[in-house]
């Protein structure tokens, strides 16, 4: 396979258009990709909403400025994520209604984005199309993807590009991999369809005494769990690895009598594989893929936190390739500076060239990407090239489409702020003033 072709802007911002939304939109239309779309093309931008609580996620601006570009060529642009499995019991987007509260608050709705929100895979995740890997997948051979994103014309993928706790990293592939699979679907790539399960040791559990037992038996989906005096009887074949019970007994109850298996090897080529049963939903180039790798926490934005970022913002990257923009993010972060107060710090990460998140996780965090080149859907041969920003009149016009100051003239002219105000009694002057801090001095 032939290198990849992975445009780039930084992160830096001093002057106007820099905008980190603004160079998005700049990226996508450099590469041409709007070209390739038609006038009524129902485009899905899948993004990550946010989960209640998290700070991390894109800012709904990002997005809306890609809608805006989509709309401008005549696209049927709608802005989409999928229900989650519990991950973890106070999540708050496992069914449509829940997500949409949520994305509503965290500032995604019909209003901000200038078009539809949709869940992708409706009220409990169970609209979806199976696709046939026809065998090119390394451990899945069918998939469950969400209906509005497999019938859409084209994906526009917008991803956050950071940690993530069982994927090791999430950008273009886990969000289109994960995000893009309905609820069955992530079941799927969890591996329980294939049988994976949880960890248990039954002898770790404290029964009734710990503190968070009631919550243990709520949060399971399928009521597997229970909890007596005596302590804790799971049924593991009801289980469909949801990891809920595995994140409340590790992170809350700080226990681990329930732990996730996470075997990443696995889950990451399970990712990889979900991706390309996203990407066989559409004819060859209608797929492109934004990485946004901004804020770049250790852990992923379906946590109610976002922890300070391990190294500063690199930018955005761009790619028809997957795997080759998600791989280009974790080369040049790597090569980036570990940044203080982080986790970066916490685990001797921040020289430049330490692979920041193998440390962190303790784990080889490229799974998917090995996947994703072992299933035939992209490469790791990549060449970036640096988008120039276009500072153009016209492009200014876009982004501000007017001079509003000049209103201000003719409403000033009628009615100035200052009209009729003695303004020499609010203060002084600086002229002739020795030491402006201390006038008077
Ligand atoms: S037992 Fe299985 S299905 Fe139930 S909460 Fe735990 S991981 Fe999820
Ligand atoms: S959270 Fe862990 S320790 Fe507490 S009841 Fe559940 S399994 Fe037992």
């Amino acid at each position: 396979m032939a290198a990849a072709k992975v445009w780039f802007m930084d992160a830096r911002a001093k002057r106007f258009l820099e905008s980190t939304a603004i160079k998005g939109r700049q990226i996508l239309e450099y590469s041409g990709w709007l070209d390739r779309l038609h006038p009524g093309d129902i485009v899905a931008v899948k993004t990550h909403m946010g989960e209640a609580y998290n700070v991390g996620y894109l800012r709904p601006i990002i997005v809306r400025t890609l809608v805006e570009a989509l709309k401008e060529i005549g696209c049927r642009p709608f802005v989409t994520d999928t229900t989650t499995m519990p991950y973890h019991p106070w999540i708050s987007r496992t069914v449509a209604m829940d997500y949409l509260e949520t994305a509503n608050q965290n500032g995604f709705n019909h209003s901000s984005m200038g078009c539809p929100v949709v869940i992708a895979d409706g009220w409990l995740g169970t609209d979806d199309v199976v696709v046939d890997l026809d065998g090119r997948g390394t451990y899945l051979n069918k998939q469950f993807v969400s209906r509005a994103i497999a019938d859409a014309d084209a994906l526009l993928s917008v991803a956050h590009f950071k940690g993530h706790p069982a994927g090791g990293y999430g950008g273009s592939l886990k969000n289109i991999g994960v995000g893009g699979a309905s609820k069955r679907g992530k079941m799927n790539l969890h591996g329980a369809l294939a049988g994976d399960k949880p960890v248990v040791d039954v002898s770790k559990c404290k029964g009734r005494d710990c503190d968070w037992w009631q919550t243990c038996e709520d949060c399971c989906p399928e009521g597997a769990i229970q909890v007596t005096e005596e302590g804790l009887k799971i049924d593991q074949e009801a289980c469909v690895y949801c990891f809920a019970c595995a994140n409340l007994c590790i992170n809350m109850a700080g226990v681990g009598a329930i732990q996730r298996f996470d075997f990443l090897p696995a889950l990451g080529r399970r990712i990889a594989d979900s991706a390309l049963a996203v990407m066989m939903t559409k004819e060859e180039g209608k797929c492109f893929f934004l990485n946004y790798a901004i804020d770049i926490t250790p852990c992923c934005d379906c946590y109610g936190w976002a922890d300070t970022p391990i190294v500063n913002g690199l930018g955005v990257f761009a790619s028809y390739d997957p795997v080759a923009v998600d791989k280009a993010c974790m080369d040049i972060m790597n090569e980036a500076p570990g940044l203080l107060n982080s986790e970066a710090e916490e685990f001797g990460a921040l020289e430049p060239g330490a692979k920041k998140l193998n440390i962190i996780k303790g784990k080889d965090v490229e799974p998917q990407i090995y996947g994703g080149v072992e299933n035939g859907m992209g490469t790791t041969e990549y060449e970036l090239e640096k988008v120039p920003l276009d500072r153009s009149q016209k492009a200014i016009a876009k982004f501000y489409p007017e001079v509003r100051a000049k209103k201000l003239k003719s409403m000033y002219s009628k009615n100035h702020p200052l009209k009729g105000i003695d303004t020499a009694s609010f203060g002084r002057t600086t002229e002739g003033m020795k030491n402006p801090r201390h006038p008077k001095k």
